[in-house]
């Protein structure tokens, strides 16, 4: 099992959000079945930031999607995530919609121009949004909706433009400005910095720092390790459906670095860092090695790691030591 606990000795408020063996496997024709997330266990707290890394597909963005219920219909789940006593696994799509999306977690997507409506411009989705999760009347919409854009650095003389007519960078903006409305107890950000220059990035990844700063939780999914350095409490590493290392930020970015051997991989592929690609491919999740799923790629492996490594002291390797116990 993953396991991922965030409350220190002598600390034990209830987690924002508790996941517990979460798997989701995608049910193919043909009887084929594609574990795309599997057992992965954490707790987020109030006030938390913490994001997972990894390369495309390894299983960031189905993990979020199953949060929210967002899931294709041949996806199945097992697990729980449980959060303000709702399990949001198991939940109905009414009470998702009614409940859940927008209120209790917001979504910044991964693909804002599929996510905003085509036919209406941002500030009519902004102006609509800000009616139905805070309650807003017509006097005072046009300011509110310019301060609900300025939160996510959207320009104010673009509110009047549709979708089509932004850039990838301003749709990412707009779909960011949405999902900060309500100001949900559990932001999820899938991605919220793609197409932005890195002057953007920073601005973006400062705003949704604040959500965690007032308080509230934040889940980022990034490849972009550098906002993930900016950002992130905590650091959840993703390899082939699992979580592989879970690092406080400030080791894993700082002297200490990544204990596990795709994690130090990732952090040498970087230019400022050695610039070193991790050789191979990840492997596909319906033909996953017995065992560790990385060992075809790991200058580590040995014939021990044809077992699958558990996952103990925030990391699954069998030749990395153990951390010692915090005092
Ligand atoms: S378990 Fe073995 S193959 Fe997997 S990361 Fe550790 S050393 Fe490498």
């Amino acid at each position: 099992m993953n396991h991922v606990g965030t409350t220190a000795p002598g600390q034990t408020p209830a987690p924002l959000l508790a996941v517990r063996n979460l798997s989701v496997l995608f049910r193919m024709r043909a009887g084929r079945d594609i574990p795309a997330v599997s057992d992965v266990s954490f707790d987020l707290a109030a006030g938390e930031c913490l994001v997972l890394v990894g390369e495309s597909g390894c299983g960031k963005s189905v993990l979020a999607s199953a949060l929210l219920g967002l899931l294709p219909g041949n996806a199945r789940t097992a697990g729980t995530a449980r959060m303000d006593g709702l399990d949001l696994l198991a939940a109905g799509e009414r009470t998702l919609a009614r409940t859940v999306r927008g209120r209790r977690v917001g979504l910044v997507p991964q693909s804002p121009a599929a996510h905003l409506t085509p036919v209406r411009t941002v500030r009519s989705q902004l102006a609509e949004t800000l009616r139905e999760l805070t309650g807003a009347r017509r006097a005072g919409m046009r300011e509110a909706t310019e301060r609900a854009a300025a939160r996510a650095v959207f320009p104010a003389d673009h509110l009047d433009r549709y979708p089509h007519q932004l850039s990838g960078g301003l749709a990412q903006r707009a779909a960011t400005a949405l999902a900060l409305v309500g100001d949900a107890p559990l932001l999820i950000a899938d991605e919220p910095t793609t197409g932005l220059d890195r002057d953007l990035v920073d601005r973006t990844v400062d705003e949704l720092r604040r959500h965690a700063d007032d308080g509230r939780g934040l889940l980022v999914i990034t490849h972009d390790l550098a906002a993930a350095g900016r950002i992130a409490d905590r650091v959840a590493v993703m390899y082939a459906g699992r979580v592989v290392e879970l690092a406080d930020s400030g080791d894993f970015f700082g002297t200490a670095g990544p204990r596990h051997p795709y994690a130090r991989g990732l952090l040498d592929a970087l230019p400022e860092r050695s610039f070193t690609p991790i050789p191979g491919l990840p492997p596909e999740l319906d033909a996953l090695p017995e065992g560790c799923a990385f060992a075809p790629r790991c200058g580590n492996a040995t014939a021990r790691c044809g077992t699958l490594p558990p996952f103990a002291g925030g990391i699954a390797c069998h030749h990395v030591p153990q951390a010692a116990p915090h005092a």
